[in-house]
């Protein structure tokens, strides 16, 4: 499973999330729709593989669980629409963004259960409001989840989404491919979610910033990138915790993307993210917030 429900403070807590935390609580998540036990898996921060939850061992979802029904929609949502169905999933696709309030930074001396979130909300005190299952399509707290929708439902791109800052309020038009058309270096006017192939070189980091190469760009008549885009995460303030979800995120999907070249040539590695044309430089985009770039494998279908 992708994302779970933390216990303690019930928000739904992707599995990336896991990599920002000082120490993860094995016992303190359950299944965001039916409540069952999971647990976190392959969070350690060397390890260059993309975490999830899973179930215990001999234990199963409870009756009337979205997770199996999400998966069949998921498999029907490349070969068609399942607008229905995605109006009615919390999950599957975000109606829109909504940051955190992030005041306070993740501080390792905090008790264990405060800690488990990148952000210091509060325990809910209507948790039980939630044991009625929520209809309708929830709010997003990072780009991700909208990302994946954007990748897994290309019959539905015409949902509604509301990201602050970016005009256009659905999928198709918030979007923006970079490199499409093959129209060089553009200077874009207005802010979009922009993607683009990974690059294969890795990215290289310093202390004020995590550059990342993508396969985007202009192109020589011999198929040559001459001028590829980056991205300049400009993390100089930043946690060491937040470095490590947009380091590791990177360096897994980049790997992810190496695997898929023999087992499903389709998919590709692509970085997705909410950043600012340089203004010296347009080739590079500089990304300011661990929450507005991921990197996800994926099939990027396009209909007519
Ligand atoms: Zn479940």
């Amino acid at each position: 499973m992708e994302s779970a429900r933390n216990k303690f403070t019930r928000e739904i807590v992707e599995a990336e999330e896991l990599w920002q935390l000082p120490s993860v609580d094995r016992n303190g998540y359950e299944c965001g729709s039916c409540g069952m036990d999971v647990y976190p898996a392959s969070y350690q921060k060397n390890n260059l593989k993309r975490p999830y939850f899973s179930l215990f061992h001999f234990t199963d979802h409870r009756d009337g669980c979205d997770v199996e029904g999400n998966k069949k929609t998921v498999a029907k949502g490349r070969k068609g629409s399942v607008r229905d169905e995605l109006e009615t999933s919390p999950g599957l696709s975000p109606s829109r963004l909504t940051l955190r309030d992030e005041r306070v930074a993740v501080d390792p001396t905090l008790p264990v259960s405060s800690t488990q979130t990148s952000s210091t909300r509060s325990v809910r005190s209507d948790a039980h409001e939630e044991k009625a299952r929520p209809v309708g399509r929830r709010a997003a707290n990072t780009i991700r989840p909208i990302c994946r929708a954007y990748l897994n439902f290309p019959y539905d791109r015409s949902m509604s989404l509301d990201v602050p800052g970016i005009d256009g309020k659905t999928y198709l038009s918030a979007f923006k491919k970079l490199g499409a058309g093959n129209k060089g270096i553009e200077q874009f006017a207005r802010a979009q979610i922009f993607y683009a192939e990974l690059a294969w070189p890795k990215a290289h980091e310093d202390e004020e910033s995590l550059l990342i190469p993508l396969s985007a760009g202009e192109w020589s008549q011999e198929r040559k990138l001459v001028r590829p885009y980056s991205v300049r995460v400009c993390w100089s303030q930043w946690s060491k915790y937040k470095k490590t979800v947009v380091r590791n995120e990177m360096e897994v999907v980049r790997e992810e993307g190496i695997k898929a070249k023999k087992k499903n040539p389709k998919d590709r590695a692509y970085v997705f993210f909410i950043g600012e044309q340089d203004e010296s430089d347009p080739t590079v985009f500089n990304v300011s917030d661990h929450r507005l770039i991921c990197g996800l494998l994926g099939t990027l279908i396009f209909v007519s």
